[in-house]
């Protein structure tokens, strides 16, 4: 890891940060899923799920939370010489022992139907021996599709994407700290609800399943991509209601859409360090790029004080532990911008509540409890 880095979590995490870097290498054992109570109810998707054959479980203290099971870590074996290398997504499933779709593949070796080959991160990390089930020159002539078996891997959890409630739009596959943000949000029929940073959509349409589709959503991202990114999410969830999502630059929305005084409740879950997502495949952040971020997520608490209401509710979220993305831009909402912090009455379930120079946030750390590093805060215009 980055020396300034380094010194940034010891900040934080001091003698345990040895044990915070061990953590963050490794998946939780528990990998969550998100239940569209719109379509379904919890207890439905568990006793379906269990007939298809996938042991899930209801999370304790979040009610349209399921997990399932994380097993290993295996050795990974892989007699073969050649290479494929996938996207960060794409890394983390196989590493977990999910099949190689073409979607996710970035370069090639040739290969022939039933030849094994290893797959890789862009870093070059070893993730999962794969048994192709079509030659190279078919899975590269097709768009979507399986490409091949997972039949080693260091970790393993059961196949969601193959179940039919997945692919019925019944689950979605959502990191609890993630789930628990609009929980936070708390978004209410009749509600002008902005999600300035919304794709692929994962919040946005956890904001339509809590508002019963009667909150008004406005769904920004910065590019056409993005926004198609969103919609194919509602669509698949059938959650595609009373939302417009629009291909913008959200930092400056104030200005080009004169969004003035609009919002009852505003979301800020902006590019971050990912510095709590969990397994990390190599710790390659600089300590400058902290910097630009932390700078960079600054402009959106700032557009967001002006389209919010006076009285109006900003959650603000990152998956990320560092305090200059955190607590130091918290600081910079109340100190420079004019915001006030919110104080819950309950920290939300799993994290921790963080005092810092007069404000409060809320930590997920994966010292506490075997979840990914993640901040969320409150402030009310
Ligand atoms: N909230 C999303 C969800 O739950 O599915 C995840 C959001 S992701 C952490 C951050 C998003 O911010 C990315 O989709 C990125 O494209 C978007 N973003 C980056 N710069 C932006 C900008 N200037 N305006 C709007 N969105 C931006």
């Amino acid at each position: 890891m980055n020396k300034q880095l380094r010194v940034e979590l010891r900040k934080l995490y001091g003698s345990l940060q040895g044990e915070l870097v061990y953590r963050l290498k490794r998946p939780p054992r528990r990998l969550y899923l998100r239940v569209n109570t719109l379509k379904t109810a919890r207890s439905q998707v568990i006793s379906l799920l269990r007939e298809e054959g996938v042991e899930v479980y209801p999370d304790e203290s979040v009610h349209d939370a399921v997990y399932i099971e994380v097993k290993g870590p295996y050795t990974l074996e892989c007699d073969t010489t050649k290479r494929i290398v996938v996207d960060d997504k794409t890394a983390v499933s196989l590493l977990m022992g999910a099949n190689l779709y073409r979607p996710g593949i970035l370069k090639w070796s040739s290969f022939r139907e039933g030849e094994k080959i290893l797959a890789i991160s862009r870093n070059g990390v070893p993730l999962a021996c794969i048994e192709t089930v079509l030659s190279y020159h078919k899975a590269f002539n097709i768009e979507k599709g399986l490409v091949g078996i997972n039949v080693c891997s260091p970790y393993r959890a059961p196949s969601i994407a193959e179940t039919s409630l997945y692919k019925n739009g019944l689950l979605y596959p959502q990191s609890l700290p993630s789930i628990v943000t609009t929980h936070v949000l708390n978004p209410k029929p009749g509600e002008v609800v902005i999600d300035m940073n919304a794709a692929p959509g994962g919040k946005t349409s956890h904001i339509v399943q809590l508002s019963f589709g009667k909150a008004r959503v406005i769904a920004f991202d910065r590019s056409e991509n993005k926004v198609k990114a969103i919609k194919a999410t509602l669509d698949w969830l059938d959650l595609n209601i009373n939302v417009i999502a629009i291909p913008m630059d959200s930092r400056y929305i104030h200005v080009d859409l004169r969004l003035q005084n609009k919002a009852d409740k505003v979301l800020v879950d902006p590019p971050c360090s990912n510095l709590g997502v969990r397994p990390v495949m190599k710790f390659n952040r600089t300590m400058k790029e902290v910097i630009d971020l932390s700078n960079y997520q600054k402009q959106f608490l700032k557009a967001a004080y002006h389209v919010l209401k006076p009285g109006g509710i900003l959650v603000y979220s990152t998956c990320t532990i560092s305090m200059l993305e955190n607590e130091e831009n918290i600081l910079y909402a109340v100190n420079e911008l004019g915001y006030n912090v919110v104080e819950l009455s309950e920290n939300p379930p799993y994290a921790e509540k963080v005092s810092y120079k007069g404000i409060v946030g809320y930590r997920y750390s994966p010292l506490s409890y075997d979840m990914p590093g993640y901040f969320i805060a409150i402030l009310s215009k």
